[in-house]
């Protein structure tokens, strides 16, 4: 390992220990784990996540590195400190602000994540892309989920890193997240190689329901099996857990998750009146768009059947219709 990655990995080890100590034993974090805990956090939790808090400082941690011998232009490539152009001396990116340590997908530290307490923006606050930190390949938690992802042969996909850690809370410990982008293909393939099957699980507002769309159809094309847990109007999975409970998560929302025709199904509804002529014929066009891509026989006659049931149509038409889509008539 070239000597300034391994001084990097050092610092962000060092690091992430000093703000897990300042959450959890000091009184000048005291607020921060309140907060924590007031979210419904568990102190098991926030051992396991190693989450932390970075004081209200400009150099708390741009002192104790240089004091350990950390090189500070080393240590600015990490992205842990900036340095003043003014007068070239170097300040903390990351102050007063919930630290969650990003993991690679070995165990160690190269990345943090912090949130705000209160409304200051930006609600989270990223490392920069580095040496060691490139966040289209990392999933959050996958180092931990592993095994438990192996086991079951599936993973969930959720959208934040609150969600994965009350998930595995709740129980379900083969949860990994994106760092807040959308999902790349260096994620669909770490997926690939791990498991067949994968369960979104992004929260249920505009936003997320738009990615999961983006999401689902991605990993169905690289040939996952995909299901798409869907919550009520708004909510996302952390929200949700506080609200009914870890048992109504795990049954209802990741128990019962849709399979993917199903979910695109429902994402073609929305903001659709299928009392409507116009709505309704454009619904079953996306639909029947999406039948004529499936590759098993048994699955196309299944949701045609449905479709045919659903609005009274003759189930001759909507076969026809779909070979018309399968192989337009020139
Ligand atoms: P919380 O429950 O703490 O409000 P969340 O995970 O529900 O957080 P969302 O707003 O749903 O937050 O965003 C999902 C994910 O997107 C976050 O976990 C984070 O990784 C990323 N994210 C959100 N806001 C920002 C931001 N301003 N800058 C960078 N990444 C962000
Ligand atoms: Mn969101
Ligand atoms: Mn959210
Ligand atoms: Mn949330």
């Amino acid at each position: 390992v070239p000597e300034n990655i391994r001084s990097m990995l050092d610092a962000h080890e060092l690091l992430k220990k000093f703000y897990h100590h300042l959450l959890v034993n000091t009184a000048e974090g005291q607020h921060a784990l309140e907060y924590l805990l007031n979210r419904g956090f568990s102190k098991e939790s926030i051992e396991k996540f190693q989450i932390g808090y970075s004081l209200p400082s400009w150099d708390f941690a741009a002192n104790l590195l240089k004091k350990r011998g950390f090189e500070q232009d080393v240590m600015e490539k990490s992205g842990l400190v900036i340095k003043k152009e003014r007068d070239g001396t170097y300040f903390d990116r990351f102050r007063d602000r919930i630290m969650f340590p990003i993991f690679d997908h070995q165990g160690s530290t190269i990345a943090f994540s912090g949130r705000s307490l209160g409304a200051d923006e930006p609600k989270y606050l990223n490392s920069p892309e580095t040496a060691i930190f490139n966040k289209s390949k990392i999933l959050y938690n996958f180092s931990r989920a592993r095994p438990s992802i192996r086991k079951q042969q599936q993973a969930v996909l959720f959208e934040g890193f609150a969600d994965v850690i009350a998930a595995d809370r709740s129980g379900v410990e083969n949860g990994v997240a994106t760092m807040g982008t959308s999902l790349t293909d260096e994620h669909i393939s770490i997926l690939k190689r791990n498991v067949e099957s994968v369960i979104i699980c992004y929260d249920s507002d505009n936003a997320g329901i738009e990615a999961a769309y983006r999401a689902a159809t991605a990993l169905g094309e690289a040939g996952c099996t995909v299901k798409v847990a869907v919550m009520p109007e708004g909510l996302d999975p952390d929200d949700y857990i506080r609200r009914h409970g870890d048992d109504k998560f795990k049954k209802d929302v990741i128990g019962s998750s849709l399979t993917l025709m199903s979910f695109k199904m429902l994402y073609f509804r929305r903001g659709k009146n299928l009392q409507n002529e116009g709505d309704r014929l454009q619904y079953i066009e996306e639909v029947l768009a999406e039948i004529a891509r499936l590759e098993k026989a048994v699955e196309k006659d299944l949701y045609l059947r449905q479709l045919a049931g659903e609005f009274s149509l003759s189930l001759d038409a909507l076969s026809q219709q779909v070979k018309e889509v399968q192989s337009p008539p020139s």
